[in-house]
């Protein structure tokens, strides 16, 4: 196989830049994780579908892997311009409930979500509140350089460091840029490193510091987290195509500061050498807005009977740079894809390897599949041909199956479904609206079987009519003979 090089995207750049990693034979990679006040919905989940294969392509490649993944349950304000109130703390109080309370129920819900599409345990999930001490001593290194107090708390002057903004791409002097909400401000875009405490107030999460009681700033969890874990300078910084306005500019500003406050010799000092950014899935009725009410979660698509991997899908299906435009029908699209690529591969499991052919005619059939695969997912993570290419392998009946088997379980290593452990009954789904059990299912269809050898086509035709209008499909093709009916 000819090895091709992986080219990536890099936001700081807007170009196609090879792979090259700063320990040679590593990636480091760091994701901004989700804030814990809500659910996320199923676009939040597509940055860490998008993070997932990212890493699994490292993997692939040969690199060996370490990355790491933040859990925001302080700081991340409702406002970008540093005057809203701390997500957690708002829903905290709309629900009376303790902060801790909220982001450990969050938390789970969103590792269910992680585990359902498939997507990997990172070597690390750092949690923003155990890393406090260490983000109060990130701030004292560049406070005197860098930062200035007001009575809010301690602010940082994107002045201080060259060529603030460049990864948006934004002018931040008069006119364009942020607004300035909070009085006293030196600039428009300068950011609050430490928020104190307002006077007579308790918030529940709060920490001693230097600059008052308060808490940190989100942009600061993100550059202590990744700079303590990875170290600066790590290869890949991720997140969704938003956080390459504001949040990874301050981060990069930050990093700045900090290494060269520190004397770390960090090219360009952006932190990390790769900025990579998800573009957005996108709902044109609203539904994807946490506070509509029934929002789009991944349970949501659950409850109506949709796999999650059929999500996952639908995710790979796009450029993880485009943007995605969510409907029902498209999910199930990807699920009746899903369903055809698991019912060939527990085909292939089960056809006996070939025993006559010539193997070298075949290794070089299976050369050029992953030579294909190979060069489609290295050219920034292409996972639509990819998932071609994996297809056409699957349906190759040129090789004998156990070949064709080992280096199909090399591209789902890359691609996620774990195939191996996929099954056609497993993506038939009850949906929560169902209101015929699978054995009053089956009992009707053993009805339909006798009237059909007895010829009687009219029992047979009303049987299937009666099932149809409980939402059951009969499906003579299907290996399971029928499924759930699946809709909005
Ligand atoms: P948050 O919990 O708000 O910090 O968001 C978690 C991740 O989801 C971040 O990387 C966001 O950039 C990303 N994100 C938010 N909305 C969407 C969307 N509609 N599609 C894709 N990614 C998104
Ligand atoms: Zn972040």
């Amino acid at each position: 196989m000819t090895t091709t090089p992986l080219k990536l995207f890099n936001s700081l750049t807007r170009q196609l830049e090879e792979f090259q990693p700063v320990h040679p034979g590593e990636a480091r990679v760091y994701t901004c994780g989700p804030t814990v006040y809500n659910y996320p919905h199923i676009g939040n989940m597509r940055a860490y579908v998008f993070a997932d294969v990212l890493g699994r392509t490292l993997s692939f490649k040969g690199y060996k892997l370490t990355h790491v993944i933040n859990i925001t349950d302080v700081g991340h304000l409702t406002d970008d311009a540093d005057a809203g109130e701390d997500k957690m703390e708002k829903m905290a109080a709309e629900r009376a409930q303790s902060i801790w309370d909220i982001a450990q129920h969050y938390t789970e819900a969103y590792w269910a979500d992680v585990k359902a599409l498939g997507i990997r345990q990172p070597a690390k999930w750092t949690i923003a509140t155990e890393y406090v001490p260490a983000m109060i001593d990130f701030a004292k290194s560049i406070a005197d350089k860098h930062c200035y107090e007001l009575d809010s708390g301690l602010y940082f002057d994107v002045t201080t460091v060259a060529d603030y903004g460049r990864l948006a791409r934004a002018v931040t002097e008069e006119g364009e840029g942020r607004i300035d909400e909070v009085e006293g401000k030196r600039n428009a875009a300068d950011f609050a490193i430490w928020r104190k405490t307002p006077p007579g107030e308790k918030r529940q999460m709060e920490w001693d510091s230097p600059w008052g009681r308060g808490a940190p700033g989100w942009h600061l969890e993100c550059s202590v987290m990744s700079g303590q874990v990875l170290g600066f300078p790590f290869d890949i910084h991720t997140g969704g195509i938003d956080h390459r306005e504001i949040h990874h500019p301050n981060e990069i500003a930050q990093n700045q500061a900090f290494c060269c406050t520190n004397g770390l010799d960090v090219p360009a000092n952006s932190g990390a050498n790769i900025w990579m950014h998800n573009n957005f899935l996108v709902e044109r009725s609203g539904k994807m807005s946490k506070s509509a009410g029934e929002f789009l979660r991944l349970q949501l698509l659950i409850d109506k009977g949709y796999h999650p991997l059929a999500y996952r899908l639908m995710c790979l299906q796009a450029h993880y740079r485009s943007e995605l435009e969510f409907s029902w029908e498209g999910l199930q699209a990807a699920l009746v894809r899903l369903k055809r690529m698991v019912m060939a591969w527990e085909r292939l499991a089960q056809t006996p390897p070939k025993t006559a052919g010539s193997p070298t005619a075949m290794e070089q059939i299976l050369s050029n599949h992953e030579t294909a695969f190979a060069g489609t997912i290295s050219e920034d993570l292409n996972t639509a041909v990819a998932l071609t290419v994996f297809e056409e392998l699957l349906a190759d009946k040129k090789i004998s199956s156990d070949f064709r088997l080992d280096l199909l379980r090399k591209f789902d290593a890359v691609l996620g479904f774990e195939f191996d452990n996929l099954s056609r009954t497993d993506l038939r789904i009850r949906p929560k609206a169902a209101t015929i059990t699978e054995a009053e299912i089956e009992a009707v269809l053993t009805q339909r079987k006798e009237a059909r050898a007895a010829k009687d086509f009219a029992t047979s035709d009303r049987l299937r009519d009666e099932l149809a209008a409980q939402g059951v499909e009969v499906m003579d093709g299907d290996p399971l003979g029928w499924d759930w009916k699946l809709g909005e």
